[in-house]
């Protein structure tokens, strides 16, 4: 998926100033983003996020459905970024500049590794249900330049207990480690949990943790948690409680903070605001994001950047005179 803003945010985030060095249990608003116009998709956009831009290397989540829904996302480019696909209802099939062409359906995983350069592009069947997350993960310094590639894994390991499953995306938990290929230090899985189910879930206390229901509603930690925000968890925590009254599903993210300071902007993740210059002078015109084969209309134009250099941001909003909620205990 793109990021369809007109006006993309440039953000700096990364760094290990502000990380929560014990557990907390902060809601974090997301925002609702209309992508493609105004017969386009809706999603909640919870990073970056005003307070917090990022979770270990986790650093763009997009929550959308369920409801009818058309995904027409034209060919875009993306840039130091793997991009993480998970369905929980319907259907989309990606087509990429390295000739994949491949549906996602619930259940399983398609991973994108830009390394510098790839573009790709997106669609569902039109006005069918839709229910989903978009994820991205930064690449570290040390693996920005890899090779592109793509993966699609269609079955994943699981953590079972009584009433519920954790199914393993991206890393280990609980001893069930899945096979997609990553970066830096980080997981994440959706934990199903059925009615009257508790769930506990080992983490390692040296990750950063944030969760999102997917659909239902759970007691996080201790917190109750409907669709909608992102529950920050901070770190420190050797695991985590998950109730559910009704039927639930709970997605979990976590990892290593990411030491680096990153700059995101529109698709791209860099480190600085020339390298952002660089990967739209790439797509404008420059031909290094190659061409996505197939009937995919035409390859979406880079937004402007803005007329200021960027501001450089700090991992976390700083207000003077004003406690950072992220300190509260949990
Ligand atoms: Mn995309």
């Amino acid at each position: 998926m793109s990021n369809l803003e007109r006006n993309p945010r440039e953000a700096e985030c990364g760094g290990l100033a502000d990380v929560a060095t014990e557990p907390v249990n902060e809601l974090l608003a997301g925002r609702d983003v209309v992508l493609g116009g105004p017969r386009g998709m809706r999603v909640t956009r919870t990073l970056p996020n005003r307070e917090i831009r990022m979770v270990g290397a986790w650093c763009f989540v997009d929550h959308y459905g369920p409801e009818a829904a058309t995904m027409r996302v034209p060919p875009h480019p993306h840039s130091g970024l793997q991009t993480v696909s998970w369905l929980v209802e319907g259907e989309v099939l990606h087509r990429d500049s390295l000739g994949s062409e491949q549906p996602i359906r619930p259940g399983q995983l398609n991973l994108m590794t830009s390394g510098r350069a790839v573009s790709h592009a997106e669609e569902s069947p039109r006005d069918a249900e839709l229910h989903g997350v978009q994820l991205w993960v930064a690449l570290p310094d040390a693996h920005r330049w890899v090779e592109p590639r793509f993966a699609h894994h269609p079955a994943l390991p699981s953590l079972a207990g009584p009433g519920f499953t954790a199914t393993v995306l991206v890393g280990e938990l609980g001893g069930a480690v899945s096979p997609a290929r990553t970066y830096s230090p980080l997981v994440g899985a959706e934990v199903s949990l059925e009615a009257g189910a508790e769930a506990r879930i080992p983490l390692r206390p040296d990750f950063e943790y944030a969760a999102l229901t997917l659909s239902g509603a759970a007691q996080v930690g201790g917190t109750g948690l409907a669709p909608g925000p992102l529950l920050y968890l901070g770190t420190g925590r050797p695991g985590l409680v998950l109730r559910a009254g009704g039927p639930a599903r709970v997605l979990l993210l976590g990892g290593e903070p990411f030491e680096e300071r990153i700059v995101m902007w529109w698709n791209f993740v860099g480190r600085d605001h020339d390298e952002i210059v660089e990967f739209r002078r790439e797509w404008t015109g420059g031909g290094g994001f190659g061409t996505v084969p197939g009937p995919v209309g035409a390859p979406l134009p880079a937004p402007e950047l803005p007329g200021v250099p960027l501001r450089a941001r700090g991992r976390r909003r700083e207000t003077p005179g004003r406690i950072p909620p992220r300190r509260r205990r949990g």
